[in-house]
């Protein structure tokens, strides 16, 4: 079954189809029309399963309709546990949205760097905004971006975000989020720890087990 068929625009799947990505992957059939719903999502994925473009994809197209700020406002937040994930979702995010008519800036940022080039970056203002906790609230504090209009967030590798110590830094940017928002949910592992945040985040969610 191809991308289109997901319910996907033309554009996304044509960017899909030159990474090489014909044909969805099991999280990927089952992730993307939840998604493009607006339901909350619960998503046991390991890294290999194509878990990255299951959000970016439908997340793209989410913004494709609805209000255009001027000056631009993050409306997508993809939370990530490191610099690593951080640049390459980043990087998978870019590469989709090609060739998107409302060209969505996507900004990245993340800890164990200087905070300066990040905040050049966010001067002209991101939609979609992918970072670790810490230095994203390190940017709030800097005004650098709000999160007032955040409609959209993505907590990418769940457990390892409590794994390395960010369950506070993670309360203090949930609660800078609009309460009404869709939320989408990526573990490999659901200890009690990971099961409680997600309780606590997400309303009525589609679960995928692939
Ligand atoms: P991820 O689980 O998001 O880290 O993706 C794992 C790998 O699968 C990455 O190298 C992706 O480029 C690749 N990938 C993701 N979706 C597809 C797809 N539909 N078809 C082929 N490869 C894919």
């Amino acid at each position: 079954m191809p991308f289109i068929s997901l319910g996907l625009a033309p554009t996304l799947a044509q960017a899909a189809a030159e990474l090489g990505f014909t044909a969805p992957t099991p999280i990927q059939l089952e992730a993307i029309p939840a998604v493009l719903s607006g339901a909350d999502l619960l998503a046991t994925a390991q890294t290999g399963s194509g878990k990255t473009a299951a959000f970016a994809l439908p997340l793209l197209q989410r913004l494709q309709t609805g209000p255009s700020h001027t000056p631009r406002r993050v409306r997508a937040l993809v939370l990530v546990p490191t610099r690593e994930l951080a640049a390459q979702v980043g990087e998978v995010l870019r590469s989709l949205a090609q060739h998107l008519p409302s060209r969505p800036r996507i900004a990245v940022a993340f800890g164990g760097v200087s905070i300066n080039p990040q905040l050049m970056a966010l001067r002209g203002g991101a939609d979609v905004m992918v970072a670790t906790p810490g230095r994203l609230l390190d940017l709030v504090e800097h005004n650098a971006l709000r999160l007032s209009a955040v409609e959209l967030l993505v907590l990418d590798e769940a457990d390892r975000l409590l794994d390395l110590g960010f369950a506070d830094e993670l309360d203090r940017v949930l609660a800078l989020l609009p309460a009404q928002r869709q939320n989408l949910f990526f573990s490999a592992t659901f200890p009690p720890a990971v099961e409680a945040l997600a309780g606590g985040l997400l309303r009525d969610p589609r679960r995928v087990d692939v």
